[in-house]
């Protein structure tokens, strides 16, 4: 069959793969301990749920205007100016089918054959491909485990081109939790200035950083509208990964192109998402810190279970919740090998020891694995004590 170059030059997401694999043992009987899913076990706070059972028995069920209903638009703008200290305005503000689908329109209004985006390495996996789709070449910037997985602005530098269109900044990083400081942020802001780019900061896991670190956005830098572009979502923040409600921050001219992008694609998100999200942006937030003070009890414990298994070292994520360890010592053709390289690893990882994680590979990192610990401290000690045996068993056998 002939399929479009644009659509053979990306590939099925490497996450949901792993997780497909993950299913199907576990549809056989086999208990995994599962490491692959990032989204956040809590379920979503009553009031929203609430909120999206209000709209459906008022009959909001109806097509909306595609940005997304003005209150919505409004409330992420308040919600935004008082969480992190922008000042955007209801016509610089669309709301999306998740921040996949605003990063999907923002690439697609912006990129294009010719153009480059540099994206930090390790990345999430949807970066390369989105970039891909419209043509555009992925630039990569390699961060490093010693510094943090911050970016920085003097390694962004050094890749900049006159092709450069876009630096993504995705703090903290999925699939890192690498967070970039602001001092760094202002310096990329800066060079964006210096050569006509735009910074689109990917604020997935805005609200999930562990001390010293703080919730943090580019568009709260001075001078920084004309040069950036925000990505929003509801999935991580707010416990909402099903509900598909993500929203664009952005100068007026970039959110009316993505409108007309989405007036032809998929017009609003759901209404009875978009009420839910309401509820999100302006009721209580005491769930966030609940959900953080429990990712950061899991982090300590997954981090320092990591570096007890021979072979392993894991930094402390400064956000997000994902670990990302170094196995590299365990993979190659060496005596301590245990799989020639990450993917096998995390392939015999799932089949031997019944653990689900994915390898670094797909983020651009070989020689790691990513571990979500957006499980239970139980499920988190099950899966440390089968991955504990399973290097050990094989450093016995070796
Ligand atoms: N950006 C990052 C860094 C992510 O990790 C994810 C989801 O995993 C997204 C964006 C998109 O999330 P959603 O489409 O659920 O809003």
């Amino acid at each position: 069959m002939q399929l479009t170059d644009r659509i053979n030059r990306i590939q099925i997401s490497p996450t949901a793969a792993v997780i497909a694999a993950a299913d199907q043992l576990k549809a056989k009987g086999v208990d995994i301990a599962d490491f692959g899913p990032g989204e956040p076990d809590f379920p979503t706070p009553d009031h929203i749920k609430q909120a999206a059972v209000k709209a459906i028995n008022e009959n909001k069920t109806k097509y909306t205007p595609t940005p997304g209903v003005m209150p919505l638009r409004d409330a992420i703008c308040a919600w935004h100016k008082r969480e992190l200290h922008s000042s955007y305005e209801t016509k610089e503000c669309v709301t999306n089918v998740g921040g996949k689908h605003s990063i999907f329109n923002v690439m697609s209004v912006l990129a294009q054959t010719g153009d480059e985006v540099i994206i930090p390495a390790p990345y999430w996996v949807s970066y390369p491909d989105i970039v891909k789709y419209t043509g555009a070449t992925p630039v990569y910037v390699e961060t490093l485990a010693e510094d943090g997985f911050a970016v920085r602005a003097s390694a962004v530098e050094k890749a900049i081109t006159s092709k450069t269109k876009l630096i993504i900044l995705d703090s903290p990083s999925n699939p890192t939790g690498g967070v970039t400081a602001p001092d760094d942020c202002e310096k990329l802001l800066a060079l964006c200035k210096k050569h006509n780019i735009w910074l689109m900061g990917d604020e997935c896991y805005s609200h999930f950083t562990y001390a010293p670190h703080k919730p943090f956005s580019v568009a709260s830098l001075p001078g920084a509208k004309s040069n950036v572009i925000i990505i929003g979502s509801m999935s991580k923040t707010f416990a909402m990964t099903g509900w598909r409600l993500g929203y664009t921050l952005a100068p007026a001219e970039i959110i009316t192109a993505t409108i007309k992008l989405q007036s032809q694609s998929t017009s609003n998100p759901t209404s009875i998402a978009q009420y839910a999200a309401i509820a999100a942006m302006t009721g209580p937030m005491d769930s966030v810190p609940v959900m953080l003070a429990e990712y950061a009890k899991r982090r300590r414990r997954i981090v320092d279970g990591l570096n007890a298994i021979p072979g392993i070292t894991c930094g402390d994520p400064g956000g997000a919740f994902y670990a990302f360890p170094n196995v590299s010592a365990r993979l190659g053709s060496g005596p301590d090998a245990l799989a020639k390289d990450g993917a096998e690893l995390a392939t015999l990882l799932l089949e031997k020891a019944h653990v689900a994680l994915v390898a670094g590979e797909a983020f651009g990192a070989p020689g790691y694995l990513r571990l979500s610990y957006a499980t239970s401290i139980e499920r988190i000690d099950e899966g440390l004590r089968r991955i504990g045996r399973f290097f050990s068993r094989a450093e016995a056998a070796a």
